[in-house]
């Protein structure tokens, strides 16, 4: 099968997200199973900043948005440690810029006007690399469009003939809703402009726009695929999604084990598998500690949270749990990395200066941080009001620690808590908070850091439950495949 995967995020090309982890896996995973596929994203500024080796290719494009003529330079690198080609659109005015999406000061003003320009760069570069193509596989809003292009043979090219499309939604929150004269933008003309096409509330929203003309969606969670059918996940479009339900299908992201493990993971201070875990934590719980200048107490396990300092991600809570857990005697440490609200970001400033053997907290982005935080903590905390699928639960599964979570989404598909059945038949894998609030949070590491300290053996059995697991992107690769070819085999009939 050709398949051409169009995204704005790729390991180790650029990244914010877990959209980014999934476009430099899935693609090889893919093409290991015996299919062409080919990347193509945005050439924005951390391109230029990998290892990877990125070369010209002689090809120009223009595309004319809203009377303005505008073209990019087509360059070319793989996906490391394979021959997954991708094709990186470069045009510095539109990409070149510290961030992907926006700033301090909010979303980039031009957003409409590049992702348009990035998607009609897309059909062009398929017209002369792939004019076979089966699959159009777009993600995220910022490729919304590509699918109403295919659907209404915009530009007329041929491949459009023969190639379906497929979207997956990753966030259903992140929508890129615009003022209604972006419509001019994108190219579409007005008869599209209803509420079974682009128009959202007498706006333009590019993600609907894909959720209406995509042949076949996606997203990457069974529970969250079912989740945002419903009014309260369905942030506005929930009708459209049941509208749609026949054709959505929810696939779980796997782990990338090149990247993400225990036994071979370069980053971290020791490397230790399911029978070592015991000596490998303590190795690398105490490098964290060093790291963060965090004191050694009795009975005190490390939590890490790792992630985007946004609303969906519990924040909030987190914030006020910590006030309320430091104010006693100390039970818990956490090791906190994230960026994102300033909100967030000066409140848990405010907890480390005052409360520094408590908490270590890194505000920014590091890879590398990231891995030592899954090996040394104890215990990983995700109290997201949603999640997707979320990736940093897998990782804690895979590098023995024991995930508290939420149970929404991807986090309840991939969490068993323990419970008395659980516990029975060997499965539990982590704690599920009893109720979204801050009681709910603190109960639910009260638990779980009284069967750390107190029942070391189910402890262990957790443990190695979860390390055992098998998240693999084979799995994943082989459910795209069974939706990518349904889908070409039911529009040809
Ligand atoms: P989301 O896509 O909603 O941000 P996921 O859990 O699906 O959440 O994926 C987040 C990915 O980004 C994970 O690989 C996580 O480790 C990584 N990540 C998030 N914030 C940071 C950070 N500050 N430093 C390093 N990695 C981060």
């Amino acid at each position: 099968m050709k398949i051409a995967f169009v995204t704005t995020e790729a390991v180790p090309f650029a990244k914010t997200g877990g959209l980014a982890d999934v476009s430099g896996a899935l693609p090889i995973a893919l093409q290991r199973l015996g299919h062409e596929v080919i990347v193509l994203m945005p050439a924005f500024r951390s391109v230029h900043m990998t290892r990877q080796p990125i070369s010209e290719t002689d090809m120009v494009v223009h595309a004319n948005i809203a009377g303005r003529g505008l073209s990019a330079r087509i360059s070319r690198s793989t996906l490391p440690q394979s021959d997954v080609p991708v094709y990186f659109v470069d045009n510095p005015e539109l990409f070149d810029r510290q961030h992907l999406y926006g700033d301090a000061q909010g979303d980039y003003q031009d957003n409409p006007l590049r992702f348009s320009f990035f998607c009609r760069i897309c059909l062009q570069v398929i017209d002369r690399i792939c004019p076979d193509l089966q699959i159009l596989h777009c993600n995220d809003w910022q490729t919304g469009l590509l699918p109403a292009y295919l659907a209404t043979r915009f530009d007329g090219y041929q491949w459009m003939q023969q190639a379906k499309s497929v979207l997956t939604i990753h966030n259903l929150a992140y929508q890129g809703i615009f003022p209604k004269d972006t419509l001019s933008l994108t190219g579409l003309g007005w008869e599209h402009f209803h509420f079974r096409a682009l128009e959202f509330y007498d706006q333009v929203n590019l993600l609907k726009a894909g959720l209406s003309f995509a042949d076949a969606l996606t997203t990457v969670s069974q529970r969250y695929s079912e989740e945002i059918q419903a009014p309260e996940q369905g942030c506005g479009l929930d009708g459209v999604l049941r509208d749609r339900a026949e054709r959505l299908f929810g696939i779980p992201n796997g782990i990338d084990p090149q990247i993400w493990d225990p036994r071979t993971d370069n980053e971290i201070a020791s490397t230790y598998d399911a029978e070592s875990w015991k000596e490998g934590k303590a190795s690398n719980r105490a490098a964290l500690r060093e790291a963060f200048d965090l004191p050694h107490h009795h009975r005190v396990p490390l939590v890490g949270m790792i992630g985007r300092l946004a609303e969906q991600k519990g924040w909030d809570l987190v914030v006020q749990a910590m006030r309320q857990l430091f104010a006693d005697e100390p039970s818990v440490q956490f090791v906190v990395l994230g960026t994102g609200d300033p909100r967030y970001q000066d409140a848990l400033k405010e907890l480390a200066t005052r409360y520094p053997d408590r908490l270590g907290l890194h505000l920014g982005f590091s890879d590398r941080l990231a891995h030592r935080i899954e090996a040394g903590a104890d215990i990983f905390l995700m109290p997201s009001r949603y999640e997707p699928c979320g990736l940093n639960q897998l990782y804690s599964l895979r590098y023995g620690t024991v995930p508290v979570v939420q149970p929404t989404g991807g986090l309840a598909d991939t969490v068993t808590a323990v419970d008395a059945s659980s516990i029975a038949d060997g499965s539990a894998t982590g704690f599920y908070l009893p109720h979204y609030n801050v009681e709910g949070l603190v109960a639910a590491l009260t638990e779980a850091v009284q069967t750390c300290n107190d029942r070391p053996e189910l402890w262990d059995q957790i443990v190695r439950r979860g390390m055992r697991q098998e998240w693999s992107w084979e799995r994943s690769a082989k459910q795209y495949l069974r939706v990518y070819e349904q889908t070409i085999s039911r529009n040809e009939n």
